[in-house]
């Protein structure tokens, strides 16, 4: 009998996790498919949700990602709570396609990672990215901003988590997109394809000809995020990190913007 069969049996609830550790919590499973995926294609194994939470004793404050929790609606709303009555602080990171999950586990949640792909009108683009068909890339568009709407008006920490690609991501793109999301804590700009953990050239990408964008190119991206949020974040081949909303003078990094 498989382990995930034998704790159902026994009524005890399991999570399809791909990693748990250092006060992190990979979730299997996603209703996206970006082509660049690298956690669609990862091994998963089942952990009870009490075993997670023993996992997780020591930690202050737990950030729970995946490939997408929100999909594991039943067991993740139990893993939030035991969290949460356990005195830590979490972090959800979630691409936003279900608000309602959102909703539904808002209180339990400090601060929401969500990840922007690309100008939430940008249909072609959107379907591209994330492996849906326009339709369905048009609702998880919609559905985004809903969730974005509703941490917001709960007043949690939001960051936003931005895979910069070239031709997907440009100035004019960024600066839309954010304006329809509002002012927020955080921004992450990551250059694509430098870290394999995070995704990966699939034979769809090269059909684009995309390429892995210069850090000069965040640099320039920088520009418009600073106006969005108190703190924006570089990160690929180099680190740097913009602090004091809208001006460039605070640095904290390796490299100095002027
Ligand atoms: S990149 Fe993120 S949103 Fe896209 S399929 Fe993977 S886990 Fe889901």
């Amino acid at each position: 009998m498989r382990y995930s069969e034998a704790i159902r049996r026994l009524g005890i609830e399991a999570m399809k996790v791909i990693k748990v550790g250092r006060c992190r919590v990979e979730v299997a499973f996603c209703n996206l498919r970006c082509p660049y995926c690298v956690h669609l294609f990862q091994e998963h194994r089942d952990l009870s949700v009490d075993e997670i939470v023993e996992k997780l004793g020591e930690c202050e404050s737990v950030y729970i990602g995946g490939a997408e929790p929100t999909v594991q609606k039943k067991e993740l709303k139990q893993l939030l709570e035991k969290l949460y009555h356990n005195g830590k602080s979490i972090t959800l990171k979630t691409d936003g396609m279900l608000p309602d999950v959102i909703e539904e586990l808002l209180q339990f949640v400090s601060k929401f990672v969500f990840e922007l792909k690309a100008e939430f009108d940008d249909t072609d683009n959107l379907s591209k990215l994330t492996g849906l068909d326009r339709e369905r890339a048009a609702k998880y568009a919609g559905n985004l901003l809903k969730s974005i709407e509703i941490a917001r008006k709960r007043e949690k920490k939001i960051k936003l988590w931005i895979r910069v690609i070239p031709g997907f991501v440009t100035k004019q793109s960024l600066e839309k997109a954010l304006e329809r999301v509002g002012k927020v804590n955080e921004i992450m700009l990551y250059q694509f394809l430098s870290n394999p953990k995070w995704d990966r050239e699939s034979g769809e990408f090269s059909e684009f000809k995309i390429k892995k964008p210069d850090f000069e190119y965040l640099i320039k991206l920088a520009d418009i995020a600073v106006n969005f949020a108190e703190r924006v974040v570089l990160t690929g081949e180099k680190r740097v990190v913009l602090e004091g909303g809208g001006r460039k003078e605070k640095v904290i990094g390796e490299q100095v913007i002027k």
